[in-house]
């Protein structure tokens, strides 16, 4: 009874892979499902993984890693500005053309469709931190905010009741019906442009194997596990200058690795802006691409944050900068009466030492000129004046 179910379940998975929404029992009664890692649907995504380990064969060249990192920063851009800053928060226009060249351009992240991706993370903003959000760490623990909810076969089919504004354009829900096809080509396309150079511009010593292994797995894998960051770690790294009703964090570092989505607890408190990034120093690559972006037509209509939002940031921070002060303050006597313990003993040192030197050492009146008056002289006038005279001990010596 048992081995038929698996079978049936792994036909499914299998199917799956090339058919995304194929599913006989309803995409509703799987997403109902307890959290369960599907190791058969899984699988292109453990390839990915190992696939990097063909670096032991096909070697490296400054060509192939430079490929690596500029197509991990071009796709990170279409993750974090297309299926993440348009597909999911809609935050500028686009044309139905763009859009659908837009949506071609995020699929070579190899992060399923737009569409898979939107519906996630409408759903993750609705839910955010607590039991029905899929990847809070808060919830389910880091590893499986980070890597453990794509492998949920409950978490495969794409709600598209939940992305209505999306599903009117079926060239949209096609790509994200058949999203392993646009990686497929991405990758063969990588393997042919580095045989091709191979033979054309031997110099290099790029050859096919290698571009598709740096180019296309090993990007696509630090690509992925950079975008998981922001699920796992923007929930639990960094600084909260708006108090939301999750746990989102501000990071810098996560800016960097991200593309300007470190910015997290400014986008959990205000979602629809372009920027995540709100104020000028708070870098955001993702939102300077979008802007030349806009220079060329492709996209318009940019998203500001509004100023209310901005005031309510600047307050943010400085409460939170009067508090640190205060904080600092608070735990100053206790540094104060350390030092003053320190410096006590040292100073009566150094004032006994002084003053038997100026007593003992001082070098006597010299006879002389009176332009003869140096420092010493000085001091010693000084001492004799200051110091009354002993008629006590001259009498009594007399006596004796
Ligand atoms: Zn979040
Ligand atoms: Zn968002």
């Amino acid at each position: 009874m048992q081995i038929p179910h698996f079978f049936r379940r792994a036909t499914v998975a299998l199917i799956q892979w090339i058919d995304s929404d194929h599913c006989p029992d309803g995409a509703e009664k799987m997403r109902a499902e307890p959290d369960r890692v599907d190791l058969v649907r899984v699988m292109p995504f453990i390839v990915l993984h190992l696939a990097c380990f063909a670096v032991i064969w096909t070697g490296w060249s400054p060509f192939a890693v430079g490929t690596a990192i500029a197509l991990y920063f071009i796709r990170m851009f279409a993750v974090t500005g297309i299926h993440h800053r348009y597909f999911s928060h809609k935050t500028y226009s686009t044309s139905r053309v763009g859009q659908f060249f837009l949506a071609l351009w995020a699929a070579t992240a190899t992060q399923r469709g737009s569409l898979w991706w939107a519906y996630h993370h409408r759903h993750h903003h609705q839910h955010s931190d607590d039991p029905e959000d899929a990847h809070s760490p808060h919830v389910h623990g880091f590893l499986w905010s980070h890597i453990g909810w794509i492998t949920s076969r409950r978490n495969f089919p794409t709600d598209y009741s939940k992305i209505k504004d999306l599903v009117k354009y079926p060239e949209l829900v096609w790509l994200n019906r058949f999203d392993l096809l646009v990686p497929l080509v991405f990758a063969t396309a990588l393997y042919f442009a580095g045989a091709l150079l191979s033979v054309h511009a031997p110099a290099l010593g790029v050859t096919g194997g290698q571009l598709l292994v740096w180019g296309f797995f090993i990007s696509t894998t630090f690509l992925f596990h950079g975008t998981a960051c922001i699920n796992s770690m923007a929930h639990l790294m960094g600084k909260r200058r708006f108090k939301t009703e999750d746990d989102s964090r501000n990071s810098f570092i996560l800016s960097i690795i991200c593309l300007g989505e470190g910015w997290h607890n400014n986008h959990h408190r205000y979602q629809s802006a372009t920027r995540n990034g709100f104020y000028w120093w708070e870098i955001d690559p993702t939102y300077y691409g979008l802007k030349l972006l806009s220079w060329t037509g492709l996209i318009w209509g940019l998203k500001p944050v509004p100023v209310s939002v901005l005031e309510e940031g600047v307050r943010a921070d400085h409460h939170m900068t009067v508090a640190a002060v205060a904080a600092r303050h608070a735990a100053q006597p206790q540094h104060e009466y350390s030092a003053l313990r320190r410096a006590i003993p040292v100073a009566t040192a150094m004032a006994v030492a002084t003053a038997t030197a100026s007593s003992a050492n001082l070098p006597k009146k010299a006879d002389g000129p009176a332009m003869h008056k140096d420092l010493s002289e000085l001091a010693h006038n000084l001492t004799a004046k200051t110091t009354p005279p002993v008629i006590g001990a001259s009498s009594s010596t007399d006596q004796t």
